[in-house]
Parts: structure tokens; sequence; C-alpha cells
């Protein structure tokens, strides 16, 4: 493969776990930027996709190769574990010390770039000799997280976001250590993976993974461990037949198609967790910071987390693979700014838990088209809500009017149906053509969770 192939690629490493949503989430902070999920920023921060991010994910369809993380459940013993804990520490203690000197230099009217930086490392380590029991590749990848994070900043403040500087990283927000090229090994025979500098890991493999292993991270989230290994795959040849649909996000159904699904929203079971995540979040600030309660609360509140998260993430995955898998292409509007405003009337929280669910899967719809040869066509969403579907008329109306129905042509239908078969003519280049209208028909989120994840497609749903 080619060199330069890699790092646009690299953008799209573990879509389904970290890096595509997290060069996305970066921009506003969603990640802890080494990797891991923080929760609490996912529900607080209102959050949008950058162009040119989801532009990258979908261009990098045209790349030959791709990679696919794996996410297993780690149990290292007490050895490893107080190891892999030391290391997280000193990485932590690293990012601080690099973030502190580029601050530094900058109040000093002079800037550090990534090689000095780099460099910088060796000269730490008689400072701190902790360094020296951190596998030297991990350390150049903190490093490398750095940087990533500090481009991702200047480019959101480029785009106009208002943010802040970047954080230095606390115990908890610093979580995963990234053994990139070498510096592991994977016993597949015996479930384990040796890692440089902690040694043996037992995972859970419940699922195995194809190819060539390009790195692995290892995190913890709470009490638990986790890995991810990252593994190359040549891309499927695309499709050559086979239908397609255009697909419309909204705030009153989660995706609308242009075959007249309409798939419910998940926020069901989502409220209803917040109000439990609420009490456990008071039960946390009543208590003694690192006291033995406060752990303890604290890591019933990451469970409750994690539920959602997982909950959350299991139906994103299975709907686009449902839809990866039903059509040959599969037409979506080019997730911008100015979409998400002309979308969103509800302001806040709600928001951007819509616009979070709508950008994740995106992109999950994105790598799964890679790897099943489905083509995703992004469409400008300009005009497709106000546009007539069956002769091109535009009808204004504002987001309150549920029903479009033209004047010119006496068309009627549901406000996002219509936007839908709107992005699915202009995704497959097609001329107005009389619109069928069929009953819609309605997918409950029970329905989409009980689809089997890697499952052969429906004819019909
Ligand atoms: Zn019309």
């Amino acid at each position: 493969m080619k060199a330069e192939a890699l790092p646009r690629c690299d953008n799209y490493i573990v879509c389904r776990h970290a890096n595509c949503v997290r060069s996305i989430c970066n921009q506003t902070l969603l990640w802890g930027g080494d990797g891991s999920w923080s929760p609490s920023y996912f529900l607080t921060t209102s959050w949008q996709v950058s162009p040119d991010v989801l532009k990258g994910c979908v261009d990098s369809q045209m790349e030959k190769w791709m990679i696919v993380s794996y996410k297993y459940r780690a149990y290292p013993g007490s050895v490893a574990e107080t190891r892999l804990n030391t290391a997280l520490d000193t990485c932590r203690w690293l990012y601080n010390k690099l973030l502190e000197e580029c601050n530094e230099a900058r109040a000093c009217g002079t800037s550090l770039k990534n090689q000095e930086t780099q460099a910088r490392i060796v000269s730490l380590k008689d400072e701190n000799p902790a360094l020296k029991d951190v596998y030297s590749k991990v350390l150049q990848m903190v490093n490398y997280t750095l940087w990533s994070n500090i481009t991702a900043l200047s480019q959101s403040k480029k785009n106009g976001l208002k943010i802040g500087k970047l954080r230095f990283k606390s115990a908890f927000r610093y979580r995963t250590l990234n053994y990139n090229q070498s510096g592991f090994k994977i016993d597949r025979e015996h479930n384990t993976i040796s890692f440089s500098k902690i040694g043996a890991v037992r995972v859970r493999m419940h699922r195995p993974y194809i190819g060539k292993v390009k790195g692995i991270l290892i995190t913890r989230l709470g009490d638990k461990w986790y890995v991810t290994i990252q593994a190359e795959h040549e891309v499927s040849e695309p499709k050559i037949c086979g239908r397609s649909v255009g697909l419309d996000v909204g705030l009153n159904s989660f995706v609308t198609d242009s075959d007249g699904r309409v798939i419910e929203n998940p926020p069901r079971f989502y409220e209803h967790s917040l109000d439990r995540i609420k009490k456990l979040q008071q039960s946390v600030s009543r208590k003694k910071r690192f006291s033995k309660n406060w752990k303890k609360a604290k890591s019933r509140l990451n469970k409750a987390y994690e539920h959602i998260f997982n909950q959350k993430n299991d139906f994103l995955h299975k709907l686009s693979r449902q839809y990866v898998n039903t059509y040959a292409a599969v037409c979506v509007e080019h997730l911008d700014i100015k979409g998400l405003k002309e979308k969103g009337n509800h302001k806040g929280l709600h928001r951007s838990i819509h616009s979070v669910s709508w950008g994740k899967f995106f992109s999950y719809l994105s790598y799964k088209a890679e790897s099943a040869g489905t083509k995703l066509v992004t469409v400008n969403p300009r005009n497709t809500s106000q546009m007539c579907s069956n002769c091109g008329k535009i009808v204004k109306k504002t987001l309150s009017v549920r029903v479009h129905e033209c004047p010119d042509c006496g068309f009627v239908a549901d406000r996002d149906y219509n936007a839908a078969v709107n992005i699915h003519r202009i995704g497959m280049e097609q001329p107005f053509e009389p619109v069928e209208t069929m009953p819609l028909h309605h997918v409950s989120v029970m329905q989409v969770l009980s689809m089997k994840q890697e499952a052969t497609p429906f004819r019909a749903w």
C-alpha cells in the first residue's frame, strides 16, 4: 500500500470506537483526547460536526485499505494491572508536562513544534525515571495525541467555535495506552496479549478479528479494562447492482427513508435513564471526594453511563448495518453546521443529543458501507426539506409544519418523507418523477434492537 495513504486512513481508524468519532468530537472536546469516551461531555456539550471531517470520512471510501477496530474486555492480573495504572499515570504526567511546556513557550511568544516535544521526551527521562518503564512508542503516541488535540482545537477555533485552552488531564481523564505498530504480541490460542513493559494480559475475544494488526489500545473505564485491536482490511469491491435509498434524519423520528420507513427516536430509553443519572450524580456530589463511598457512587455512575452508551450504540450499529446490508447505495445529507441549525429548533441538551447521534450514525454508515462495498453518497442539504419531491417547486415551511403540501402539483406527503425522497433523487442524480405515495411504515426502537448486528439483510423490514 502507498505510504501516503495512511494519514487519511488514520483519521478514519477506529471509526467504531474512537478516532473517526473522536476527530469529530475533538472539536468540542467530547473525547478525552486519549481515545476514551467521556460520557459527561457527551451529555452536556452541544456539538457540531465539522463538514471537513465528515467529508474526510466519506472521501476515505476511495482508499483501498481501511482500519477496523475490535474491542474486547481485558482481565489483567494484579501485577499487570498495577503496571498499567502506573504507566497511565506516567503517560498522563508526560502529557501534562509537554502541554505545560507548549503553553509556556506560547506565553513567551515562541511556539514549540511536534518534533521538538517529541525530542524532549528523551531528555525528560532523566527528570522522571518512571518514563523508562513505559514502552517508548507508547510515549511517542502521547506526544501524537497531544498534537492531534492541539490541531483539532485550533481547527475548531478557525471554524468559529468558542473554545478555551486545552485542559490538563486529571487521573480520571487519562485512560488509554496506545501501542502503535509494535510492542505487543497476540497469542490467539491462549487469548492473551503481551505488552512490552506490562506483561501478558488475558483478553476475552468474543469474536475474531480479521486482518493485519496495526495497533492496540488498552483503556481503563471505571474498574474495567478493554483492549481495542486495530486491524487493516482490504476495502470490498463496490456492489454493482442493488437498490438505493435516501435517508433524512430528524427530531420527530430518528430516520425517515425514501422507501417509507420511519425509524423511531431512541431517546425513549435514554431520557428514562437521565433521571437515574441525575440521582447518581447528586449522590456522588454529596460524598467526600476520593472517599470510599465516593468511589462506590462514582463507579455506579460510570456503570449507568456505560449502559446508556452501549444501548444507544447498539441501536446505531444495528440500524446502520441494516441499511448497508439492504442497499447498494445510501444517500444522506451532508451533516454540516448549517444543516444542524436548520434541523434543530430545540435548544441545548435535547438538540445536542440528537446531533451526536446523527454524527455517529453517519460515521457508522460510512465505515460499514466501506467494508460492505455499499456506496455512501452525501448530498447538499440545501432545500431538501423545502423542495417538492414530485415537481421541484420550493414550498417554504417552518419546522412545525409536519406535512408537505405542494400548491403546484398537489403532492401531499409527510415532511420528512418528502425530504428523504429529495435526498435520494439528488444523491442518485435522477430527474423528478412522480413520487409514489404509500403509507409510512413505522419501525420501533425495539424492532431495531432485536436485529442482529451482522445479520443478512431483510427483504422488507
Ligand atoms: Zn409539487
